[in-house]
């Protein structure tokens, strides 16, 4: 299959939605723009439609996609929310939408299991971005969209960045700009709670808890322990293991190819004789404890000089990519301040590294 592309800014934008329209309806798949990274979408109620998606990203079944909105209020026909959930649910929709928030919420009949890997909830959100808005709206039904990159590897920021994932596995690729948010959005699992509405972080990202906290009580999932675990592993196998309400699974994702550390603290690096390394430093400075340990073969600045967490998100993937494709043996990379968007970005980092 031939894989085209399309831009889709200014006059160009018509033409480039009504391709991925017509696509959409005949049941194909398309990439797509978001603030986020780059989907790879599907008409979320055509069951078929959707395994094309998880064939093209040789994505496990296990692993539920999230469907994107046309308005805010098309969440009641997807979502089965009483009238308490819908409070909470309300409120994070005037906050947050459209932007990088997504809410699981229990689902309705109407979203085929594959979808959701038969769980009864599913994971929505609406975009910001507006070409994205636009095919959602011509469109008129859900569009599911997991990221456009194979299973497990970085997400594209780019429609270059899709291009080389997917290549000659998917029809089109919609080219709407690089992502201004840059990783993936935020998910919460949504519950009334006791007596403050409580907001189960599954992902950190663009949407910090500091911003979720005005909603209510965030919770982050326990990580399972050792014996909660191996129970699990005995009784459903690596795929109860990997169900994403199992917390802290899918630990390894967002991965380069090339192998890529993290360590808690600078001097935890053993260079090994003859291996060439790259660092991935956070703004370059010397007193960050990186630059200076070792003789770098390639060095790249997440922001540079700066330290500024937002340029640093918008270009971690990007700059992820340009060092896998450097050809050196391992890349280290420097963790970020841990507050804000710096939760989201070393999240990324560590489920990138090497266990
Ligand atoms: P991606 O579309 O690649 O950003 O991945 C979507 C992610 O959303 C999945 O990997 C899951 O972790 C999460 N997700 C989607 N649906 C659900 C759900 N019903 N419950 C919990 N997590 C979900
Ligand atoms: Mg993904």
């Amino acid at each position: 299959m031939e894989t085209e592309i399309v831009y889709a800014e200014e006059e160009m934008a018509h033409e480039a939605i009504s391709k991925a329209v017509r696509l959409l309806d005949d049941g194909e798949v398309v990439a797509l723009p978001t603030e986020t990274v780059y989907g790879l979408g599907a008409n979320a109620l055509d069951a078929d439609a959707v395994a094309k998606v998880f064939a093209a990203k040789e994505r496990p079944s296990f692993d539920p996609l999230i469907i994107h909105l046309a308005t805010r209020e098309s969440i009641h026909d997807y979502c089965e929310i009483s009238p308490e959930l819908n409070e909470v649910v309300q409120k994070l929709i005037q906050e947050f939408w459209p932007g990088p928030l997504t809410m699981v919420l229990p689902k309705k009949g109407i979203i085929p299991d594959i979808v959701t890997s038969g769980l009864p909830t599913v994971a929505v959100r609406m975009s910001a971005h507006p070409i994205m808005q636009d095919i959602c709206q011509a469109f008129g039904k859900p569009i599911a969209a997991p990221s456009a990159n194979r299973f497990g590897r970085i997400s594209p920021t780019s429609a270059g960045a899709v291009l080389k994932e997917l290549e000659g596995k998917i029809p089109l690729i919609v080219d709407g700009g690089a992502c201004n948010a840059g990783i993936e959005s935020t998910i919460v699992r949504v519950e009334v709670g006791k007596s403050r509405p409580e907001l189960h972080l599954l992902r950190a990202g663009p949407v910090v808890k500091e911003d979720l906290q005005k909603i209510g009580k965030v919770i982050r999932p326990k990580k399972l322990t050792e014996r909660a675990r191996k129970a699990l592993l005995e009784k459903q196998g690596e795929e109860g293991l990997n169900k994403p309400e199992a917390p802290g699974m899918l630990e390894s994702h967002y991965a380069p190819s090339t192998p890529l550390y993290v360590f808690d603290k600078p001097e935890e690096f053993q260079p090994e004789e003859g291996m060439s390394y790259a660092l991935l430093s956070y703004r370059g400075q010397a007193k960050d404890g990186y630059m200076e340990l070792h003789d770098w073969d390639v060095v790249e600045e997440l922001s540079p000089g700066k330290g500024k967490l937002g340029e640093a998100a918008v270009r971690l993937f990007h700059v992820l990519r340009m060092l896998d494709e450097s050809g050196v043996d391992a890349i280290v990379a420097e963790p970020v301040a841990e507050t804000g968007l710096g939760v989201a970005i070393n999240d990324r980092l560590r489920r990138a590294s090497q266990r």
